[in-house]
């Protein structure tokens, strides 16, 4: 079965073009909002799950939220006045983004349960393959496919020998009561610090096995009163203030600072660790424990108001010693200790080099993805690769993504790319894809660039790629800003 232009209007159509989205998060919400005010309105958008959300659909483990204020995580088309709390609850982003979804009637053109299989260019046009069996073609794909949301499990021994019950934090199993239970936590990533304090004051006994100490930022997260609320409503332009002023805080004091390992602005946040630290835990065993051996921001900053005084608490323990094996009643460290546990939560993380994947992906000539990224994703500006034209990335590979508002930067990148499918609207080409050599030197200064970063300091985290080298946009968000507002036409190969 092929499918029928279901949301076509040719009449208004801009150049006949017909877009596949895949995604139904906070990319590809975005994507059907900006392609119709462009005037596209020939797209269909592909949802693997039976809901939209994304990252916000997946992680609804306890104490989930955003560690970026919210006024920032938010459309810059749709502010929202009635944000609860300076960081919001990950359930308070999901009902947001099934809001915007709905206001902007993009909900109910989703099509829901159909996971994009394969996604051909072939004869000029990207030819897609549902979980169904049913077919799709289209001149542009939008790959809004998300970053955090295929689970990383660890690779412990005797893990599936587990009698009590174990799920990974984006596979929260809320059918578990966690009261009076013990609960052991592998990881101490963001994830996890968010967990610790919100499930101690339940459990019986809460076991924290880290394999590496992780700097904690303070956090001061108060809730928006009423009154602000109100004030928010009435005058929607100090909303749009308020939101300018956090992005320019934000790439100030992080963004344009974590690029630049030697800056100020890093010394200081290290140092507002070290004092978080020092002033909240007073067993100077545990502090040792809890201190870091590298500095701040070389893995991504966490952030937590409470996560100290949570694992100071007597039904607390931080286990250090690291993990010889899992056995079907507990964690067995290497000192021979067995922490007998009733569940077992792995919060340990994502498979961040995914992006499109498990997805088929051929480009131009039946080059295969898997062969382009042979040696580790990478894309041009992290939005386009060679020789598969017309197909663009939101939050690729090489983007900036450690404490950015990814949001901020999808809106961005779609503008970007929007941009480029404007020139064959003009008729100045059918196909736009960056050219090998333009991503060649993307890339080795990308590298270079990275040298000058904290990510390079000296740790272990996810933003390194398989040499150890960051995987990550090392330039300021200012330069996103700039690279993003017009393409360099000449990087890309228009046929
Ligand atoms: P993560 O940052 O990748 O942390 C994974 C943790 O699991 C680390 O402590 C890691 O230890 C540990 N681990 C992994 N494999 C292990 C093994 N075999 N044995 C022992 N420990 C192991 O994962 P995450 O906390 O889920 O966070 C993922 C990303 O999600 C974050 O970095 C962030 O971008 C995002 N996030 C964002 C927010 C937000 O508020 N915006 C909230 C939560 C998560 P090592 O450090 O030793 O590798």
């Amino acid at each position: 079965m092929t499918r029928t232009a279901a949301t076509a209007h040719p009449s208004t159509d801009r150049a006949g073009l017909r877009f596949l989205v895949i995604g139904a998060g906070m990319s590809g919400i975005l994507s059907a909002i900006k392609l119709r005010e462009a005037g596209y309105h020939d797209f269909e958008i592909y949802e693997k799950t039976d809901r939209l959300g994304g990252t916000w659909r997946e992680n609804t483990y306890a104490g989930v939220g955003c560690d970026v204020p919210s006024h920032l995580y938010s459309y810059s088309f749709a502010l929202n006045p009635d944000w609860s709390h300076r960081f919001s609850p990950g359930g308070e982003i999901q009902t947001y983004f099934e809001d915007v979804a709905r206001r902007y009637g993009v909900d109910r053109v989703i099509r829901y349960g159909q996971e994009v299989r394969r996604c051909a260019f072939e004869n000029g046009r990207w030819h897609i393959e549902l979980s169904d069996g049913s077919r799709d073609v289209g001149d542009v794909v939008i790959a809004a496919t998300g970053v955090l949301h295929h689970p990383a499990y660890p690779d412990i021994p005797g893990l599936d020998s587990f009698a009590g019950v174990s799920f990974h934090t984006a596979r929260w199993n809320h059918a578990v009561p966690l009261a009076g239970q013990r609960v052991g936590i592998i990881g101490t990533g963001s994830t996890a610090v968010q967990i610790v304090p919100s499930v101690i004051g339940d459990v019986a006994k809460l076991s924290l096995f880290q394999r590496t100490a992780q700097w904690v930022v303070p956090q001061d997260n108060p809730a928006y009163t009423e009154d602000e609320k109100a004030a928010f409503r009435r005058h929607p332009e100090t909303m749009k203030q308020l939101r300018a002023d956090i992005s320019r805080m934000f790439a100030d004091m992080f963004s344009n600072a974590v690029v630049d390992a030697s800056s100020p602005q890093l010394q200081a946040i290290h140092a507002a660790c070290v004092a978080n630290l020092e002033s909240q835990v007073r067993d100077p065993v545990l502090r040792e424990k809890l201190r870091p051996d590298y500095r701040a921001g070389c893995k991504r900053l966490v952030m937590s108001a409470d996560f100290y005084q949570a694992i100071q608490r007597p039904n607390a323990e931080l286990v250090t010693e690291g993990i010889e094996r899992i056995e079907p009643s507990g964690v067995r460290t290497r000192d021979g200790r067995l922490h007998e546990l009733d569940v077992l939560i792995l919060a340990t993380g994502f498979r961040v080099d995914r992006f499109m994947r498990p997805m088929e992906v051929v480009g131009r000539d039946g080059l295969a993805l898997e062969e382009a990224w042979r040696k580790g994703p990478i894309a041009y500006m992290a939005i386009s690769i060679p020789d598969f034209p017309n197909l663009f990335m939101l939050n690729g590979p090489n983007g900036p993504v450690g404490n950015f508002s990814l949001i901020e930067v999808a809106e961005l990148q779609l503008g970007y790319a929007l941009q480029l499918v404007d020139r064959i609207r003009a008729g100045e080409c059918r196909e736009v894809s960056a050219s090998r050599e333009a991503t060649e030197r993307f890339d080795a200064e990308r590298r270079q660039a990275t040298r000058k970063t904290i990510w390079a300091s000296g740790c272990r985290s996810w933003y390194l790629d398989a040499e150890g080298v960051p995987a990550v946009w090392p330039w300021s968000f200012d330069r996103l800003r700039e690279e993003m507002a017009t393409p360099r036409i000449a990087d890309f190969e228009l046929r």
